[in-house]
């Protein structure tokens, strides 16, 4: 079982002639409100891989969309507490070039309380895998907690910023990141040195460093894995790092060889990058099994 402590954002999308510049009023062609987040997209990307997926997290009053999202991807939801503040959510411009400008608001993604923490934690035994992301608060002390339920920690830094390094990185079992991340996490942009860098540092953590079009690297505490990206016609590639990581973690649950593991998650995401959106572009493991590519 896994257990996502993450966030939870409605994005409102606008389409926009040119990003509104200061002291500007444009008008929108058109609008869509969507569910998305790191947290929502994972739980998603892990729930169609076939994994039995548990979300923790916080909405307010307008996030129904998003527990409604979840539930319908087969995500237990009882964990996610509502509180009387805004839910997270983004404001996104795109413009006729399909590029995008994004403000994103916390909101009760960034409300997270220790009473509630402990209350996912203890309980019950509700999951073997923590997933964490960088969206919510309180992440040293989810990390704290599940290391100390004797879970797997998983921990995509995403998006990086200082406060990672005032986690618990030494508790950390699984990194998952992307370039920008481990550049962050190493001080260093070559992969293979992240990587290096990474295992001195923890010695006992297994890495996942996805390249975008390059492909990905997994050390599994043995040995370097390496994996081409499919070759597609790439759409949109939001949510792709987010499917790799659901596919993933489900090739690591079901004890999957590495090599087999960073196939599955790769043709996975060449499958979300060909789709327009995010959480609803990831494929469930049947589609991801009937691909030839
Ligand atoms: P993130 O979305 O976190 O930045 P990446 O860009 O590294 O993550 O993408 C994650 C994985 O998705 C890559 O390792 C690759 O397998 C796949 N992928 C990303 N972009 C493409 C692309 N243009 N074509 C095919 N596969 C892609």
């Amino acid at each position: 079982k896994v257990l996502n402590f993450g966030s939870l954002n409605v994005d409102y999308v606008y389409d926009v002639p040119h990003f509104v510049c200061a002291g500007e009023t444009i008008a929108s062609s058109g609008r869509g409100i969507y569910s998305g987040g790191k947290g929502l997209n994972q739980s998603v990307a892990a729930a169609r891989a076939g994994l039995p997926v548990y979300h923790a997290g916080s909405v307010g009053p307008d996030g129904g969309i998003l527990v409604d999202t979840l539930r319908q991807n087969g995500v237990n939801t009882d964990f996610i507490k509502l509180q009387d503040a805004p839910s997270g959510h983004t404001v996104i411009q795109v413009d006729p070039n399909g590029q995008n400008c994004i403000i994103v608001f916390g909101g009760t993604n960034r409300m997270i309380g220790k009473d509630h923490i402990d209350g996912v934690f203890g309980g019950c035994a509700c999951g073997d895998i923590l997933l964490l992301q960088n969206e919510v608060n309180n992440g040293a002390y989810i990390i704290q907690k599940a290391h100390e339920t004797g879970m797997t920690v998983m921990l995509n830094p995403s998006p990086f910023d200082e406060e990672i390094r005032n986690l618990p990185l030494d508790l950390v079992d699984y990194f998952v990141l992307n370039e920008i991340e481990g550049a962050g996490i190493a001080g260093t942009e070559d992969p293979e040195k992240i990587l290096e860098t990474i295992f001195s540092r923890y010695p006992s953590a297994q890495i996942l460093l996805t390249l975008g079009m390059l492909g990905s690297v997994y050390y599994d505490g043995n040995c370097v894995y390496r994996q081409a990206a499919f070759p597609v016609e790439a759409v949109d590639t939001t949510g792709a790092g987010d499917t790799f990581l659901g596919y993933f973690t489900y090739g690591i649950v079901k004890g999957l060889e590495p090599q087999e593991i960073l196939r599955l998650a790769s043709r996975a995401s060449a499958i979300t990058v060909t789709r327009k959106g995010a959480a609803g572009s990831i494929p469930n493991l049947e589609e991801v099994l009937r691909e030839t590519f």
